[in-house]
């Protein structure tokens, strides 16, 4: 039987306000089929394991917006966002991902969903099988739909891709909204085996959104999401974790233009978020072409609170969470 299960039930999708103009700056090395590092490659071997699909977003600079894969004993089975060029770096990096199962989605913004179609569709025809995919983003408000309303008008009976269900494979959704009340503790998303999975709502101005956790194996990655970071919630989240990917969309004030730091994380910031964690190592993400142009300042910000390791994410960089 084909068909479309939505488990529960609302609205769309705005992007993050960009900042400063639109030139590459020194991101890295481009070659005519993509960004150096991506290409098809093995297996991964360990245990936990990142790879960055997109680490820009929501501009066209060269770098596909938010999107990360996440390898579990090596193989791909969780997707974190699927910001507007995940579907090309996933195939330029060769993932198999029959087996990805969960999408976790931080906040509905263009740059961080406009993949989710795309996705769908190519595992749909990828593979002669059902596609059952579990999806967890957050709950509606404001003028955000909820996650299962989001997935609903995508996939749905009225939906703009209503044609899907009956296109090929049968679609096998279950979409579940998480809470996003500030004051909300975390939250476990899901406990599988040696997986564990669990939420907790940060400050993206008036949307609803979300940062994850992923445990496995003795080892833990954290995702921020977009946030201001103005509590504490992302620190009690990734306590100890082993890598914290994070939102690095703005300069140290008066860098940038001043509504972004309602929606987005200084660099000073960010290392005080990493420090009051305790993490382990600090991967920075979601660069806009101003942080990008900035990144011996913005490294040099963050490591003014934050004394571990810390980098800037690129497309198809592969993070071995193990020994980050
Ligand atoms: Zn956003």
């Amino acid at each position: 039987m084909r068909g479309l299960l939505v488990a529960s039930a609302l609205v769309a999708a705005a992007g993050c306000a960009p900042a400063g103009p639109t030139t590459r700056g020194a991101a890295g090395a481009r070659t005519d089929t993509g960004p150096a590092l991506c290409h098809a490659s093995g297996r991964p071997s360990s245990r936990l394991e990142l790879a960055v699909l997109g680490s820009g977003g929501p501009r066209g600079f060269g770098r596909a917006a938010s999107s990360y894969v996440v390898f579990i004993d090596g193989t791909a089975r969780i997707l974190v966002d699927v910001g507007p060029g995940a579907f090309v770096r996933l195939g330029e990096m060769g993932v198999d991902f029959r087996a990805l199962d969960t999408l976790l989605l931080t906040h509905l913004h263009i740059d961080h969903t406009g993949d989710v179609p795309g996705f769908v569709k190519s595992r749909d025809l990828t593979f002669d099988e059902p596609l059952s995919l579990r999806i967890f983003g957050p709950r509606g408000g404001g003028e955000y739909p909820s996650t299962t309303t989001f997935v609903d008008r995508l996939f749905g009976a009225r939906g703009a891709f209503a044609y899907l269900p009956t296109f090929r494979n049968e679609l096998r959704l279950g979409v579940t909204d998480l809470p996003t009340q500030p004051d909300a503790p975390a939250h476990e998303v899901l406990r599988e085996g040696d997986l564990r999975i669990s939420s907790i709502a940060v400050d993206h101005d008036d949307v609803p959104a979300l940062a994850f956790r992923i445990e496995h194996a003795g080892h833990a990655v954290v995702v921020s999401g977009d946030l201001a970071s103005r509590n504490d919630n992302l620190a009690r989240l990734a306590g100890g974790a082993d890598l914290l990917v994070y939102d690095t969309a703005v300069l140290d004030p008066p860098g940038s233009p001043k509504r972004l730091y309602d929606l987005h994380t200084s660099p000073r910031r960010i290392g005080e978020v990493a420090a009051a964690a305790h993490v382990k190592s600090l991967l920075l993400s979601h660069l806009p072409p101003a942080v990008d142009r900035a990144r011996d300042e913005v490294l040099k910000s963050v490591r003014s609170t934050f004394q571990g390791p810390a980098r800037f994410a690129e497309d198809c960089l592969r993070i071995d969470v193990t020994a980050p």
